[in-house]
């Protein structure tokens, strides 16, 4: 099982590693830092660094973890991103309909490809499709993931590094909210978390407040206006 420290997932699978940065939510990109990380410590899935590369021999992974988990897909990648064949991505999302006890995942910022290829996939209701969104300049990939099939539509505005108050969550399930983390992270105002979780009640999109981040992001914790937010989508 691939273990994953991220809050609102329980493990991750990486059938694909690899990306590159495509927008100012990229910029301290854990997996490009994590990635290099790895292939210094010579582990063999990353002797390409951050460069993707496929790792075929971990396509049906999820169907031997008999205990339904929610995973996160290609944690340290982007399923959309440019580099991946058609084909491949198509059967990724066939061992997710074939996994139906899990719950997947999807998180991209290529949100039109998502677009051009949603009609091939099948998207049975164990597909949680997400985008990212950052400040108001990426609104439009919230815009586009709409236009996809998948049943549960999530956004993840982390790093929330602006705010998104142009954002319309009227048909999307759930918004997860966070900071930035590290030593080179950019400032969340609470505000802008704030106006967030208003827009999201408003539209009954379940809300969960990640983070605030920072260099110590464990001290800085994850409550906001004293409150824990950690709701999730109903299946
Ligand atoms: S799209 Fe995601 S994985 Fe790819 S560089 Fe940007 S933050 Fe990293």
């Amino acid at each position: 099982m691939g273990t994953t420290k991220i809050e609102w997932t329980e493990a991750s699978w990486n059938p694909i590693t690899g990306c590159s940065k495509i927008s100012a939510g990229c910029q301290n990109c854990y997996a490009a830092a994590f990635a290099k990380r790895l292939k210094a410590m010579g582990n063999p899935r990353y002797k390409n660094g951050f460069n993707v590369t496929i790792h075929e021999d971990l396509f049906t992974l999820p169907l031997q973890w008999k205990k339904p988990q929610m995973i996160f897909v290609n944690s340290m990648s982007d399923l959309f991103h440019e580099e991946i064949p058609d084909d491949v991505i198509l059967k990724l999302f066939e061992v997710m309909n074939q996994a139906n006890w899990h719950t997947f995942q999807v998180l991209t910022k290529r949100t039109d490809r998502l677009v051009t290829m949603s009609s091939h996939i099948k998207w049975t209701n164990n597909i949680w499709m997400g985008t990212s969104i950052e400040n108001d300049n990426s609104i439009f990939r919230g815009k586009l993931l709409k236009q996809c099939g998948a049943q549960i539509k999530f956004i993840s505005a982390e790093p929330l590094i602006g705010p998104i108050s142009q954002i319309d969550l009227n048909g999307i399930d759930w918004l997860i909210v966070g900071g930035e983390s590290g030593p080179s992270s950019r400032p969340m105002l609470e505000e802008w978390a704030l106006e967030l979780q208003a827009k999201a009640e408003q539209s009954e999109t379940a809300f969960f407040f990640k983070q605030w981040g920072g260099f110590n992001k464990k001290r800085n914790g994850c409550l906001l206006n004293g409150k824990e937010y950690k709701s999730y989508p109903n299946k």
